[in-house]
């Protein structure tokens, strides 16, 4: 009989699968606060969801390649439609960067810890991830980051803010690593969220080896629908339509998209809301005896709770049995004691920090 392992390419038997499982319990608990994932906890907007049903009428129909979505993104980044790649998420755009510039052999620079899809993505790939670990105080290690390099480097990833130490790379240190010619996925998932949102996408005329990623998953509330984007110079992004899978984005994500970037009193809200609770968590964690609650440009905060003597999984096993799913960050290369918790509405940043409380108090 056909053992069917032997015609599994190797870089796939390899690979470790992706563990959907804390989303499918998250899904079969509802009354647990999500807190887990970096997901915006206010819902759409009835702009949003008029939208939706407008466009789940043609269901029928084929989408187009969002002509009016990426000219919308393009000239909020002061480029245009031409410079913009729609993917299914932009989790999608990831693996479809991966796969125009790397082949199986070649490596990829990943700077650790930072969004754990770059190395799953590069490794199903037959990729092999070349991680730099940041420097203590969880910034970028460029001189390491430089000395990784070698002719078989095809990609590099910077991520920033980076998730989920939250702070930002300087950019006369991302200009450094731009100077090196290598592709870089420049990821900026959570820019809307910055302090001061600037974005660094103009660089991509400077640098045409440059990819700005983004996504409607996270300021703008919208991860359902599973639609992210990069923006690239336009000869990048012809190569990057080659890869792609024609309509990649559904026509109601397309909508829904459209009309969440265009609500600015929504998008306003629902950034006030993340600022907000990142601001009120980081304070009252920092308060906390011991513990530590790094600054934080996204919608998460990172803590450092390790003077609890306890295993990230042992931490986040007891909020869950407290009602509230937090991400433990020990198997995302860092070390025992991290978790991240996603800044929710005031009323769950609240439960989270009376509930951590309660549980510190009880584990003494
Ligand atoms: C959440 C996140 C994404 C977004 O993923 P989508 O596939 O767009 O939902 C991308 N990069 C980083 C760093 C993230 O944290």
């Amino acid at each position: 009989m056909t053992n069917i392992e032997d015609f599994i390419v190797p870089w796939v038997r390899q690979s470790e699968p992706y563990s959907a499982k804390h989303m499918d319990f998250a899904w079969q608990h509802p009354d647990v606060v999500r807190l887990m994932s970096n997901e915006n906890l206010l819902p759409p907007s009835q702009k949003v969801l008029d939208a939706l049903l407008d466009a789940s009428r043609l269901g029928n129909l084929y989408p187009d390649s969002g002509p009016q979505l990426r000219q919308r993104l393009g000239e909020m980044a002061g480029l245009t439609g031409e410079n913009v790649v729609l993917g299914n998420g932009s989790t999608d755009v990831i693996n479809f960067v991966i796969h125009t510039f790397v082949a199986p052999g070649d490596e990829v620079l990943i700077p650790v810890p930072t969004f754990a899809m770059y190395e799953t993505r590069a490794r199903i790939s037959g990729g092999v991830p070349v991680l730099v670990p940041m420097t203590p105080d969880f910034y970028w290690d460029v001189d390491a980051m430089l000395a990784a390099v070698t002719p078989r480097i095809k990609l590099i990833f910077v991520c920033s803010p980076n998730n989920p130490t939250g702070n930002q790379i300087a950019e006369a240190d991302l200009r450094r690593i731009l100077a090196l010619g290598i592709p870089t996925y420049f990821d900026e998932a959570y820019f809307e969220l910055e302090d001061q949102p600037a974005s660094h996408a103009g660089l991509i005329r400077e640098y045409p080896h440059m990819i700005v990623g983004r996504t409607l998953s996270k300021a703008y509330g919208l991860a359902g629908f599973r639609v992210g984007y990069c923006l690239c110079e336009e000869s990048l992004a012809n190569y990057f339509n080659r890869v792609k899978i024609p309509w990649n984005v559904s026509l109601p994500a397309l909508a829904a998209a459209l009309a969440g970037v265009e609500d600015a009193v929504d998008s306003r809200a629902k950034r006030q809301n993340i600022v907000d609770g990142r601001n009120y968590l980081m304070e009252e964690i920092n308060r906390m005896p011991g513990l530590r609650a790094y600054p934080s440009e996204g919608n998460f905060v990172l803590i450092d709770a390790s003077a609890l003597g306890k295993p990230s999984a042992e931490i986040v096993d007891a909020m869950i049995a407290r009602g509230i799913f937090i991400r433990p960050m020990r198997g995302h290369h860092m070390a025992q004691g991290f978790v991240r918790v996603t800044a929710g509405t005031p009323e769950q940043n609240h439960q989270f920090i009376e509930r951590f409380k309660a549980y510190i108090q009880d584990i003494k």
